[in-house]
């Protein structure tokens, strides 16, 4: 399929954290996976393309969520009474350990691919195990999908069951490296390898120290024509694949729980916080190394600075938070001092991949925060998480996450009236939209006619759309989405 084509739609972007953008009726332009720009008028110069119309329908970017665990889709939902460090040992441990074994990791990775495909979202940074074969497999089925992924092989040598942990530190840095070989040898375009301490509890000193020498040798091999950062924009001509920084970044977790807290100052008491271990040991942002820590919830005011003037992105996690008691992060107050935010879903700590649901979870922690913790710090916005979820967590690639000329073309056609959705948006909706099945050849799924509407209301505006998306779930109305200008497609 040719990534030079035009959309027709309703189109909602967003613009800074409170800010939307929207051309009802409006062309989406893709010229080679990237973004030529939104118009109310389609430009001459693009007339020639192929239109696809999805008038009526609601498009806005690719939703990011920016931190999850593959393997622990298959037990999502339970353990809910225990807190994380509890948690991770009767049921998060024991589940990840059976990735050993590949028979079983095949159908539970495809059914996490599958509920990605099948949702909003298009980028996704993911942890897996410490398995590599497993997590080689993970990264061949979501290439295969076309989504964008960062991908993390695990690292834990201490504190867990020996099933699982890594026998010594040597041996955790030697399969790793072993593991970005293998995976530079498959020329993925759009998986990526991403380093994956898991937390400094799981990690020794020795382990810590070898990957952050380890992140600093793969960063000393970028020239200077290549890219030393995924925010940084895309050197590449635009015909090229997405360009794969030589550097690689570093995921793992801060400041979740507070027993978590606690534990870090005994294993680590040299280090002037949770975050100071972390830059001390190489793996806490800058320059060279693109950093995503999730959580971040009792961050002390020398981390959060720490953490802005390393440039590391925080994942946002508010089910997660939530499910784990572990306390609700002041996301507003990381918004207004200018720190790089975006929302993870964090499966199992987090019931299910829809970052439409992150959203709310956000949302609804925010105001919850403010009326019973800081009455300074106001609720997030329908506008502000929706920025969270496409340009806060999608800079952490690049140019990702809006709809401007030169951005990477991720788009969702969303229809308020799929059919597959057990309760259609659609119900007190303006019923102008012919059926969309008719008009939608490149649909992921054949639309049956929906025209009447059993119970028509005011015409509600694409703002108001995105707000019962975000609050009643809008993965079920997804009917096509593209990566870099690529469709997405059931593996
Ligand atoms: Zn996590």
């Amino acid at each position: 399929m040719s990534t030079s084509f035009v959309l027709k739609g309703d189109l909602l972007q967003s613009i800074s954290p409170g800010e939307l953008s929207v051309i009802e009726d409006g062309y989406l332009v893709c010229v080679e996976g990237l973004s030529a720009g939104a118009f109310s008028e389609l430009p001459e110069r693009f007339a020639g393309l192929e239109l696809r119309d999805y008038t009526g329908a609601l498009i806005i970017p690719g939703l990011v969520d920016l931190h999850t665990h593959a393997p622990q889709y298959s037990y999502r939902g339970t353990g809910m009474d225990l807190e994380l460090l509890d948690w991770l040992q009767n049921y998060t441990y024991p589940e990840e350990a059976r990735y050993r074994d590949l028979n079983y990791a095949k159908p539970a990775y495809e059914a996490f691919v599958a509920r990605l495909v099948a949702g909003a979202t298009t980028r996704v940074a993911v942890f897996s195990t410490v398995h590599v074969p497993a997590t080689l497999l993970l990264m061949d089925l979501l290439e295969q999908s076309g989504l964008a992924s960062f991908v993390g092989k695990v690292n834990m040598d201490r504190n867990a069951p020996d099933t699982l942990r890594e026998p010594s530190a040597a041996a955790a840095l030697q399969s790793t490296a072993e593991w970005l070989e293998q995976t530079a040898a498959r020329g993925y375009r759009r998986t990526r390898p991403i380093l994956t301490p898991r937390f400094i509890p799981a990690c020794s000193d020795e382990l810590m120290r070898g990957l952050g020498a380890m992140q600093q040798e793969s960063s000393s091999f970028v020239s200077d024509t290549q890219e030393s950062s995924p925010s940084s924009p895309s050197a590449a001509p635009p015909s090229a694949p997405p360009s794969v920084p030589a550097s690689v970044p570093v995921q793992s977790h801060l400041s979740e729980n507070l027993r978590e807290i606690e534990w870090v100052r005994e294993l680590r008491p040299q280090a002037a916080s949770y975050a100071a271990a972390y830059c001390d040991d190489g793996l806490l942002g800058g320059p060279s190394c693109p950093t995503i820590m999730a959580h971040c919830v009792y961050l002390e005011p020398e981390e959060a600075a720490l953490l802005k003037a390393r440039g590391v992105w925080i994942a946002h996690c508010a089910e997660s938070n939530t499910n784990l008691a572990s306390g609700i992060a002041p996301v507003r107050s990381y918004l207004t001092d200018g720190l790089r935010v975006g929302l993870g879903t964090d499966v199992a700590g987090g019931s299910g991949l829809s970052v439409f649901r992150a959203m709310m979870h956000s949302i609804q922690a925010s105001k919850l925060r403010w009326r019973f913790v800081d009455e300074r710090l106001a609720p997030l916005t329908a506008a502000e998480a929706f920025y969270l979820a496409t340009r806060g967590g999608g800079s952490f690639w690049g140019k990702v996450g809006g709809f401007e000329e030169g951005f990477e073309f991720d788009a969702v056609v969303l229809n308020e009236r799929a059919p597959q959705s057990a309760a259609p948006l659609n119900e007190c909706a303006p019923q102008s939209a012919a059926p969309l099945a008719e008009r939608a050849p490149h649909a992921a799924r054949p639309l049956s006619p929906a025209e009447h509407s059993p119970h028509a209301a005011r015409p509600l505006s694409p703002a108001e759309r995105l707000e019962r998306l975000i609050y009643a779930d809008g993965d079920a109305c997804v009917v096509e989405k593209y990566v870099a200008g690529g469709r997405v497609c059931a593996t």
